[in-house]
Parts: structure tokens; C-alpha cells; sequence
């Protein structure tokens, strides 16, 4: 993909901050770059997240954050750059080869580097009636309410563990939405543990405070240490149970309370996509703290595979503004590998972005040691709760799978089609995951994650055949 004055060329995955900074650090270096993301705008699921369409704020300063974002993307322009939206990355292949599809059309994008800056997806947690229409992801009704100015329903309870819960409720109640609760999963007095790692971070502090100022504007109840057990209805969600739970969410007995919703938010934390990286065999490893699995690099991103970069939620659970910094140092070490850079110059640039990273990691770590899912969750599933929804795979099947001696993730799927349906898994592996924790004692490692093959979704079989002639055979064996 180098041009003819041998400009290197880098493919950054993922427009969300993670990848703008890897952009723009690698523009600004002088490398030739091309963006690419599967979805029709870019930004990813931060600088999307104002609500325009109803004109929510989510208070001045992370206004002013987005609004930023937005400036370093309509930075991002010129004759060595290009941006590919609505493609999806679906492969990599060593060395560097990076499988696109847009619209119907497939190809192989062949550059001196990859960064692989693809984010996460938000973890769901199985309840009896988490399956039930009306029962949606805390992201999706962001969503709905910045791109459309919807609101999914019109009685909400809000319920699993994070920060993100109390900005959404406050986003459905000043979008109109009445707001009955937000159940958090982790103890009101979790954080006190951690104080002193928030001194000198007023920014996230006032965050926390203006969420919490919301919520108290329209009276809606925070119940810290409570759990949903179950959500039922009659063909929708029509009322949520939950209950007090200790501090591995274990339900105290006779604490139970119902409510009539008929929407019921959830969000259980983040799961990096490490698919795609796991795909061309970078190293991946579990640390709870970096909120589970995510991909291993060195202190300059460089992922274990040479010629991949990772940046952002891939490399970690964090913060936009962690995310925005891992990308820049990303793309600063891709240029110096790629001879762009002085060594000089890049130590300097690297160092100071590795003090704002440490200092970022440092509250994030805090963050996701206080707002994952307790082991006990998984008490409340029934041998009849569904477990992986797209191929509708109970309980009960992964019960007699780990009966049988099955503890890895691969294994559960193969006996029971658990993670073989279109979302190839990413949904119901962290239930997986959780469930086998609690029912056989199993490590994550033990669980594992499941193989990453190409495609990453289902493709269709004619973009292949159109492939230019050079790259058919490499892609249909990939596949
Ligand atoms: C609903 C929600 C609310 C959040 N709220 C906050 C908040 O208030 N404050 C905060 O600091 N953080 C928040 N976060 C966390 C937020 O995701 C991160 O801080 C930040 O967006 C991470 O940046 P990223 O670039 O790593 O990933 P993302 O922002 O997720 O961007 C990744 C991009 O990669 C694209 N992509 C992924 N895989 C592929 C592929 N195979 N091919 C092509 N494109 C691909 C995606 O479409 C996406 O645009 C929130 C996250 C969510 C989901």
C-alpha cells in the first residue's frame, strides 16, 4: 500500500478516540493513513454520544470534551489521508493484511502497519426474562436518544454496575422518560476504599456529582448494592424484580422488591473486542483491574505480532481520555518504527504520553475494580434462563455440558451451540464465563475466549468471489 515515494501507509481500525488520535498523530508524522469503521458516521461511542436531537446535555465540560473530539475530526483530512466508513474490518491476516467489506464489496488492504483500535462492547448479565423485549442495553438507548431522539419506553428501570448508569438514567429523565430507579450492583461505599486515587481528579469527580445532581432533580432512587433477579411479561417487559445483595451480589434473602417498567436498561461494564487481534495471533491475557481480557502490548502499544498497534478499549478498559492517549502514542510508535520519527523525538513524545496514560490507567484500574459484576450474579439464573440468545441455548444444556467435564468456552460451544449464532459469541461469552465461574470454579483462562476465525460476521460469499484475483485464494482459506 506504500505509494510510489514509499510513504508508509498505516490502516487504523476504528474511528472511535482511540483511532481519531492514532489518525492524527500519524498524519501529523507525515505517514500516509487510512481510517476505517463499520459504521456510517465516526467517533465511535463517545463523540457520538450528545444528544442533539432533544438537546441533552450531559453537563458543559464533557460537552465541551465531544466537541473537541469532533474538532480533531474534522481535522482530519488532506491527500495522505482517507476514511472508509461503513466498512467493516473482518480479517487480518500476518503480514498486516486487513480483509474489508463495504456495501457488498470485499478487498485486502495490504499496509506497512495496523492499529487496531476497534473498542468494546457493553456485557450483558443473564437473568430469568433478560431476553424479553423491552429489556435493552444502556448504549442502545443512548443511541436511540442522540441519533433519533427516541426513548424506548416510557417507564425505565436502570440497572447492572458502572458510571454509565447514572448518565443514562439522567439522559431518559431529562428525554422525558420516567425513571423508577437505578439499581447498582456494587456497594454505596465501594468507593470509599479508593478515595485518595480520585484526589486530583476533580474533572471526574464533578462528572460524577453533576450524574448524581440529575438524578436528584427527578427523585430517582439510587439502590447501591441491589441486583435484578428476574424480568417478566407477557410478551414484554411489564415488571422487574430485584433485591439487596452483599458485596459479591449474593440476593440477601426476603429484600425482594417488584416494580411495573415496561423498559428495563441494563449494563454490566465493558468487554474488549479482541477478536480481530486475536485473528493475526496477538497475545491476549485477563487482568480484572483492566476490566478481563484485553490485548497485550508493549510500552509503546505495539502489539506481541510485528507491524500491530493496539490503542484504546482494546488495550483496556478506560476513559475516552485514556483511550485518546493510548491512540496518539500508538500512532507516534508506528511512525518511529516505520522510520518517520527521530529516536529522540520519539522518546520525549513517548514519554509524556506515557505519564498521562499511567495517570489515566491508574483511575481506570480504580473504576473497574469497583464496578464488575459480583460472582454471585449468576445465582439468580434458572435451568430455564436463556444463556446465549441467538442460538436460545438454556441453562440447563450448559449445566450438562459442565456435568460432562466441559470448562472451556470452546468446549461449551461445541457441545451446545452456545456462541454459534450472528453475534459469534460476544454476547453470551462474559454470561458464559460468569456462569461457569460460579457453577464449576473455573478461572477466566480456564474459560478462555472463544476462537477468533474470519470473517468476523457473516459476509456473503459473492464479495469473496470478487476479490481481486491475487487475494481469492488467501481470503477463501481463511475463511
Ligand atoms: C454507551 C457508552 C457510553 C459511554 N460513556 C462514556 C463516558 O461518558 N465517558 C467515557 O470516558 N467513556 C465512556 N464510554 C466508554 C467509551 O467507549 C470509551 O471511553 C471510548 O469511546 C473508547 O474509545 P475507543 O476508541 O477505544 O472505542 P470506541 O469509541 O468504541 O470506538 C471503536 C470504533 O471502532 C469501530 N469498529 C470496531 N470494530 C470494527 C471493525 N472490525 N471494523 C470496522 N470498525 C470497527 C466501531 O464502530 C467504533 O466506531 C462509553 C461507552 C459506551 C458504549
Amino acid at each position: 500500500m506504500s505509494d510510489g515515494a514509499s510513504t508508509p501507509a498505516i490502516v487504523v481500525v476504528g474511528a472511535g478516540p482511540a483511532g481519531i488520535a492514532a489518525a492524527t498523530m500519524l498524519l501529523e508524522q507525515g505517514a500516509r493513513v487510512t481510517l476505517i469503521d463499520e459504521m456510517p458516521a465516526v467517533g465511535g461511542q463517545y463523540y457520538k454520544q450528545r444528544s442533539a436531537a432533544r438537546n441533552i446535555s450531559r453537563g458543559r465540560d464533557l460537552d465541551e470534551r465531544v466537541e473537541k473530539g469532533q474538532d480533531r475530526l474534522a481535522a482530519l483530512h488532506g491527500d495522505r489521508f482517507t476514511l472508509l466508513t461503513d466498512t467493516l474490518a473482518w480479517g487480518l491476516f500476518q503480514p498486516s493484511q486487513v480483509a474489508t467489506l463495504r456495501g457488498d464489496t470485499a478487498d485486502i488492504l495490504s499496509p506497512d502497519a495496523v492499529v487496531l483500535a476497534g473498542g468494546a462492547m457493553e456485557r450483558a448479565a443473564a437473568f430469568p426474562g433478560w431476553t424479553l423485549p423491552g429489556v435493552i442495553m444502556a448504549g442502545g438507548v443512548q443511541s436511540l436518544l442522540s441519533k433519533d431522539g427516541v426513548l424506548p419506553g416510557r417507564r425505565f428501570l436502570v440497572a447492572g454496575t458502572g458510571p454509565l448508569l447514572l448518565a443514562v438514567a439522567g439522559e431518559i429523565a431529562e428525554a422525558g422518560g420516567q425513571v423508577v430507579g437505578v439499581v447498582e450492583g456494587s456497594q454505596a461505599t465501594a468507593p470509599l476504599r479508593h478515595l485518595h486515587h480520585f484526589w486530583g481528579q476533580m474533572r471526574r469527580v464533578k462528572e460524577a456529582w453533576d450524574y448524581r445532581r440529575v438524578l436528584a432533580q427527578h427523585d430517582i432512587p439510587i439502590y447501591s448494592g441491589h441486583v435484578v433477579t428476574a424480568a417478566r411479561g407477557d410478551g414484554q417487559v411489564e415488571e422487574v424484580t430485584f433485591a439487596r445483595a452483599d458485596a459479591n451480589w449474593q440476593v440477601l434473602p426476603d429484600t425482594q422488591r417488584t416494580v411495573a417498567v415496561d423498559t428495563l436498561c441494563i449494563h454490566f461494564g465493558f468487554e474488549a473486542l479482541t477478536e480481530i487481534a486475536r485473528m493475526a495471533e496477538c497475545e491476549t491475557a485477563w487482568e480484572g483491574d483492566r476490566g478481563g481480557w484485553h490485548v497485550v502490548h508493549d510500552d509503546g502499544m505495539r502489539a506481541s505480532q510485528p507491524g500491530i498497534y493496539v490503542a484504546g478499549q482494546l488495550a483496556g478498559i478506560g476513559g475516552a481520555d485514556l483511550a485518546e492517549s493510548t491512540g496518539a502514542l500508538a500512532g507516534l510508535s508506528a511512525a518511529h518504527d516505520l522510520g518517520l520519527l527521530s529516536e529522540r523525538s520519539y522518546t520525549a513524545q513517548a514519554a509524556s504520553l506515557r505519564q498521562d496514560i499511567a495517570q489515566r490507567r491508574d483511575i481506570a484500574r480504580v473504576l473497574n475494580t469497583i464496578y464488575v459484576p459480583g460472582a454471585a450474579l449468576p445465582d439468580v439464573v434458572t435451568p430455564e434462563t436463556i444463556i446465549c440468545r441467538c442460538e436460545e441455548i438454556q441453562a440447563s444444556a450448559i449445566d450438562t455440558a459442565i456435568a460432562e467435564g466441559a470448562l472451556s468456552i470452546n468446549d461449551i460451544k461445541r457441545r451446545t451451540r452456545c456462541g454459534m449464532g450472528l453475534c459469534q459469541g460476544r454476547i453470551c461469552s462474559p454470561i458464559v464465563r460468569a456462569y461457569v465461574a460460579r457453577k464449576a470454579g473455573a478461572s477466566p483462562t480456564d474459560v478462555g475466549l472463544i476462537t477468533a476465525r474470519p470473517p468476523l460476521r457473516p459476509i456473503p460469499l459473492a464479495a469473496l468471489a470478487d476479490l481481486p484475483d491475487e487475494h481469492v485464494g488467501e481470503a477463501v482459506s481463511a475463511v
